[in-house]
């Protein structure tokens, strides 16, 4: 199977199991929603909005039961922002296990190094006092499937405007980790003793495995570039 005919499989679903979510509770804990009732979702005004709308007026009295009532401290106690695509199927404090509080995360189509991204992560270390950043990107990402050029073509034929901005798709996802982990390392906008590290994540094992700089002299230069 191709990767294009994996997201057509992978959207023929979509709108099934969109319709599961709506009607099963969160199954973490006791911030867990409760049940929805099948009736309450199916009329035909009922946005998913609407759905998740009604279940964050409960989170309030479940958070707290949950012993969650106090403000914790702004800045992340693990001193990590963890940079990560947007895909639904990576539950980025599911996976590193993540409480409230803990750690800043951002997330973009891919994971990939933006301005935005450094915008971020340059307040979360410079403001709030992260030390580490965590990269993690995964397997069948959507950015994969598609070209800087052609999602441009896309763009224009749908909106008749063109975007100016990198699009910054890939196909090799170890290479773009390293690039990617590259990119933080040099940026100038970054504290040159953060600890930088890259990661995939594979959606169909839930398993998380550390890519390899390409250059092991990458933490010398930056110790050089510090000192
Ligand atoms: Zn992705």
């Amino acid at each position: 199977m191709t990767t294009a005919d994996q997201t057509t499989a992978d959207q023929s679903t979509a709108a099934q199991r969109a319709k599961e979510i709506v009607r099963t509770a969160p199954a973490q804990g006791a911030a867990a929603s409760p049940a929805v009732p099948a009736a309450a979702v199916t009329g035909p005004e009922t946005t998913a909005t609407d759905e998740l709308v009604r279940r964050a007026r409960g989170f309030a009295s479940r958070r707290a039961a949950a012993g969650q009532g106090e403000v914790l401290p702004a800045p992340p106690a693990l001193r990590v922002a963890v940079l990560a695509c947007m895909d639904a199927r990576l539950d980025v404090a599911a996976v590193l296990g993540l409480p409230e509080g803990a750690a800043h995360v951002i997330r973009n189509a891919g994971g990939v190094v933006t301005d935005d991204a450094v915008r971020s992560l340059a307040i979360s270390q410079h403001e709030l006092g992260t030390r580490e950043i965590v990269l993690i990107q995964h397997t069948r990402c959507g950015m994969q499937t598609i070209t800087d050029e052609g999602f441009r073509d896309l763009m224009e034929s749908r909106t008749g405007s063109r975007p100016e901005w990198p699009v910054l798709a890939f196909r090799d996802l170890e290479e773009n980790v390293r690039e990617s982990v590259e990119a933080l390392a040099a940026s100038p906008y970054l504290r040159q003793s953060t600890s930088v590290r890259g990661f995939v994540y594979d959606v169909a094992a839930g398993s998380l495995h550390e890519v390899a700089a390409a250059r092991p002299a990458a933490a010398g230069d930056r110790q050089t570039a510090e000192g």
